[in-house]
């Protein structure tokens, strides 16, 4: 596996291998089989993968966990080179905001302001200025994301429109443990109680299918189920849990095929979100 850690020689080491398809997969570490997915995802269809790992600091407001956030740099290079991985892409801050200049970016769209982005309002800007500084230096072919961030999918597939970017964005599976919580770093921060709290989120999402395979339809009706469920863990604390259109996170008042259930939940100090369609 080849490491870089300066832009300037990453962009050499792919000038050569312009007639490839380049696969690329943006993570920020702690790696775990999320991440390996996408991974997986991205080395069929693609001659290269390339992933980064960066934790972007514009994505964290001050008082979030940037300085706690996990780094496990050296278990993650072991896990992409028995990955084979071809290249993992490992800039400094720096080299992605030299002189602490962001990328230009038009207004986000509306969907950027509601859910995850009303309760860390300059997050999705951070995760746009990052996105796009990589997709500059890069220049993938193909770019792999989970939906387990649905609203980041949205944000991404946003950016490759706005620029006329040349990229096909594939929005890969979530990944859970056995007892369905869906993989995560921050999983990591939450002790044995709190695992056994987080399995709420999950158990939700899988009540409110059954509900709605038995015909409820009354996305209402829905929302306060979920809400009343949630609040039955004592550990937890919701955020929202809502079902919203696919496509632009608007509000329903009826289930259809566009209908996409979204959960975010505190439990202790650690945020955790999840989503199903
Ligand atoms: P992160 O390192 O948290 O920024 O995540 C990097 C990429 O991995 C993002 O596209 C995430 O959506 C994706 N990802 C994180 N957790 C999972 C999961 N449990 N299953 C699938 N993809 C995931």
């Amino acid at each position: 596996m080849k490491i870089f850690t300066q832009t300037q020689a990453i962009q050499t080491y792919l000038n050569q291998y312009k007639t490839l398809r380049i696969g690329f997969v943006p993570t920020m570490g702690a790696l775990h089989n999320g991440h390996l997915s996408l991974i997986k995802i991205a080395q069929k269809c693609c001659d290269l993968t390339i992933v980064s790992i960066f934790v972007n600091p514009t994505q964290f407001a001050p008082h979030e966990d940037l300085d706690k956030y996990p780094r496990t740099i050296e278990a993650d290079k072991k896990l992409l080179e028995e990955n084979k991985v071809d290249v993992l892409f490992l800039p400094t801050v720096e080299e992605i905001y030299p002189n602490k200049e962001k990328p230009n970016l038009p207004a986000l769209p509306k969907f950027t302001k509601i859910l995850e982005g009303e309760i860390r309002p300059t997050h999705f800007l951070g995760v746009a200025q990052v996105i796009k500084r990589f997709f500059d230096i890069i220049k993938p072919n193909d770019v792999f994301f989970g939906q387990k961030d649905y609203q980041q999918c949205l944000l991404i597939d946003w950016l490759i429109h706005q620029f006329k970017l040349p990229i096909n964005l594939h929005i890969c599976p979530i990944i859970r443990e056995p007892n369905g919580i869906a993989l995560s770093s921050r999983n990591q921060y939450l002790n044995p109680n709190e695992k056994k709290s987080a399995l709420i989120l999950n158990q939700t999402l899988q009540k409110i299918q059954k509900l709605i395979k038995k015909g409820e339809t009354d996305i209402k009706k829905l929302e306060n189920f979920m809400q009343k469920k949630i609040e039955s863990e004592p550990l937890a604390k919701v955020d929202y849990a809502t079902i919203r259109n696919k496509n632009d996170l608007t509000k329903q008042k009826l289930i259809n095929q566009e209908s996409l259930i979204l959960i975010a939940v505190k439990i202790g100090t650690t945020r955790l979100i999840d989503n199903q369609k």
